[in-house]
C-alpha cells in the first residue's frame, strides 16, 4: 500500500517537471525493473502499474570500440570521461559540480602477500573523492538530473556520507540543500554534513527511519520543488555507481576483474557497478569473460548476508547495531537484486563483526597506507573471511572497494591507535622509553 502511494505522487510530480526539453545526453527513458514498462525521462522512481523500481535506459554510442576508448581516454580526469554513458548533457563538463571520479585503483602487493592473494590484489580507493566518499559520483549525477527538472532544493536522507556530498555539490552547483541524518552519527560525518553551509536535520531514529520521513515530505507541500537524490531523483543516483564499473576496468587496461568486492548499504552500488560491466562488454570495450561480485555487510546490519546463506530471495529488515553506520540499512532497497547478481555471477554475501572490521580497517592502513572508513573495514575484512572459506579464489585478479576516508570514522579506531610514548625532549627519555635503533 505503502508502495502504491509513493507511486502516484511521484507520477504527479513527474507532470510539473518532465517535457521533451529535458537533455540527458545519452539517456532514453526510465524502464522498470520489474515490468520493463518505459517512461519519459522525469524525477519518477517507482513504475505507475506495478510499483518496481525505475532504471534509467540509454541510446548507448554506437561505432567502434576503439573510437569510443580514445574518446574516453581524452576526456577529463574525473567521471565526465564517461559522458557518453551517463544520464547527463554532454557539456557536463563545463557546468558547476564538484567532478568526482578517477580514483586511484591501488595494487595492494602488501596486503595481497598477508591474505595470500597471487592473482593480483587491488584497492580502488574512493576515499580521494571531494567530499571523501564514493557518494559524491552518484550525487554528481543526481545534480545535473536536478538541474534538468528545474530542481532548486537539494535533498537526501543520509547514512552520514550523502549528506557531506550533498551539501558540498548543492553549494558547487547554487542549489539551497537541506539534508537529513540519523542523530547519534559519527562528529567527522556530522561536521561535514553541515560546513557547506545547507540545513542539516537530525532525525530522532535510524536511517530507516529517516528515509520514511523523507517519502512524506515528497508528497508534501513542503517539500515542494526538493530534488531528494537518493528517492525522487534515484534512477539518475544510481547511475553514478557505474563509474566505479568503467575505472577499474580502464585502470586494469581496458580488461574486466575476475572478482570484485563491494559494500552494500541500500545495494544500489552493488547492482550498478554490475549493470556498468555489463554495459562494457556490449559495448566491445573489454573482453567478455566471466567474473564473480561479492556483497560485503557489517554483521549488525546484514539483512542480504543472511537472506543469501538462507537460500531466499527475499531481504528480511534487521534493526542495525554496528560501528558501520554507513552501511546501517535494515531494510535496503536493492537486497534482492544483490542476491540475483551474487547467484548469477557465482559470487557471495558475507559479513563481519566489527572487532574484525576494526582489524581490518588497522590491516590496511599497516599493509598499503590506505585508511579507510568502517565501510572499508567491511570490505577487507569480508574479503579475508571469504578467502579463508574458498569462496574467493586467491589466484584470481581481485578488487576490494574502499568506499570513504578514515578520518571521518575515527572512533572505531581511537582506543586502540594512540602514541607509542609521550616523552620529554630528550635522547635520555626517549631511550628510556625503549626506543631508537641501539
Ligand atoms: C552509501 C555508502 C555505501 C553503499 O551504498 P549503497 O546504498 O549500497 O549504494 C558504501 N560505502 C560508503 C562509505 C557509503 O557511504
Amino acid at each position: 500500500m505503502r508502495r502504491k502511494g509513493l507511486a502516484i505522487m511521484a507520477v504527479q510530480t513527474v507532470e510539473a517537471h518532465t517535457g521533451s526539453s529535458v537533455d540527458l545526453g545519452p539517456a532514453a527513458a526510465l524502464s522498470c525493473r520489474e515490468c520493463g514498462e518505459r517512461f519519459e525521462l522525469g524525477p519518477l522512481f517507482a513504475c505507475a502499474t506495478c510499483f518496481g523500481p525505475l532504471e534509467v535506459a540509454y541510446d548507448l554510442p554506437s561505432g567502434s570500440p576503439d573510437e569510443l576508448k580514445k574518446r574516453i581516454e581524452a576526456g577529463p580526469d574525473n567521471i565526465w570521461r564517461y559522458a557518453p554513458l551517463l544520464p547527463v548533457p554532454s557539456d557536463v563538463a563545463d557546468k558547476p559540480n564538484i567532478n568526482p571520479g578517477f580514483t586511484k585503483l591501488v595494487k595492494a602487493d602488501n596486503l595481497a602477500r598477508e591474505l595470500g592473494v597471487t592473482g593480483g590484489l587491488y584497492v580502488k580507493d574512493d576515499s580521494g573523492n571531494p567530499t571523501h566518499s564514493f557518494k559524491d559520483r552518484v550525487v554528481a549525477i543526481a545534480v545535473e538530473a536536478a538541474r534538468a527538472f528545474g530542481f532548486t532544493t537539494l535533498s537526501c536522507s543520509s547514512t552520514g556520507n550523502l549528506a557531506g556530498a550533498v551539501g558540498a555539490a548543492a553549494a558547487r552547483a547554487g542549489l539551497r540543500s537541506c539534508v537529513f541524518i540519523p542523530h547519534d552519527l559519527e562528529q567527522g560525518k556530522v561536521v561535514m554534513a553541515a560546513v557547506y553551509g545547507g540545513e542539516l536535520v537530525g532525525i530522532e531514529g535510524n536511517y530507516d527511519d529517516v528515509n520514511r520521513f523523507c517519502s512524506e515530505l515528497i508528497g508534501d507541500p513542503l517539500g515542494e520543488g526538493w530534488g531528494f537524490v537518493n528517492v525522487n531523483l534515484r534512477p539518475y543516483y544510481g547511475e553514478g555507481s557505474k563509474t566505479l564499473a568503467y575505472e577499474i576496468c580502464e585502470q586494469l587496461g581496458w580488461q574486466l576483474p575476475d572478482q570484485i568486492v563491494i559494500p552494500i548499504a541500500s545495494g544500489s552500488q552493488l547492482t550498478k557497478i554490475d549493470k556498468g560491466l555489463q554495459e562494457l562488454i556490449k559495448l566491445g570495450l573489454v573482453e567478455d569473460k566471466p567474473y564473480k561480485i561479492f556483497g560485503a555487510q557489517a554483521e549488525g546490519c546484514s539483512p542480504v548476508s543472511a537472506a543469501f546463506k538462507a537460500g531466499h530471495d527475499v531481504v528480511r529488515p534487521q534493526k542495525p547495531n554496528t560501528i558501520a553506520k554507513s552501511l546501517a540499512i535494515g531494510n535496503p532497497a536493492d537486497g534482492p537484486y544483490v542476491l540475483d547478481i551474487a547467484r548469477r555471477t557465482g559470487g557471495a554475501v558475507e559479513d563481519v563483526n566489527d572487532e574484525q572490521v576494526v582489524d581490518a580497517i588497522k590491516l590496511l592502513a599497516r599493509t598499503e597506507g590506505i585508511f579507510a572508513e568502517t565501510a572499508g573495514g567491511v570490505t577487507v575484512g569480508v574479503t579475508k573471511k571469504l578467502i579463508e572459506a574458498g569462496l574467493l579464489d586467491p589466484t584470481l585478479t581481485t578488487v576490494v572497494l574502499n568506499t570513504g576516508d578514515g578520518l571521518k570514522t575515527l572512533d572505531a579506531v581511537a582506543a586502540t591507535s594512540q602514541a607509542t610514548a609521550t616523552i620529554r625532549p630528550s635522547l635520555d627519555a626517549f631511550r628510556a622509553a625503549g626506543l631508537g635503533t641501539s
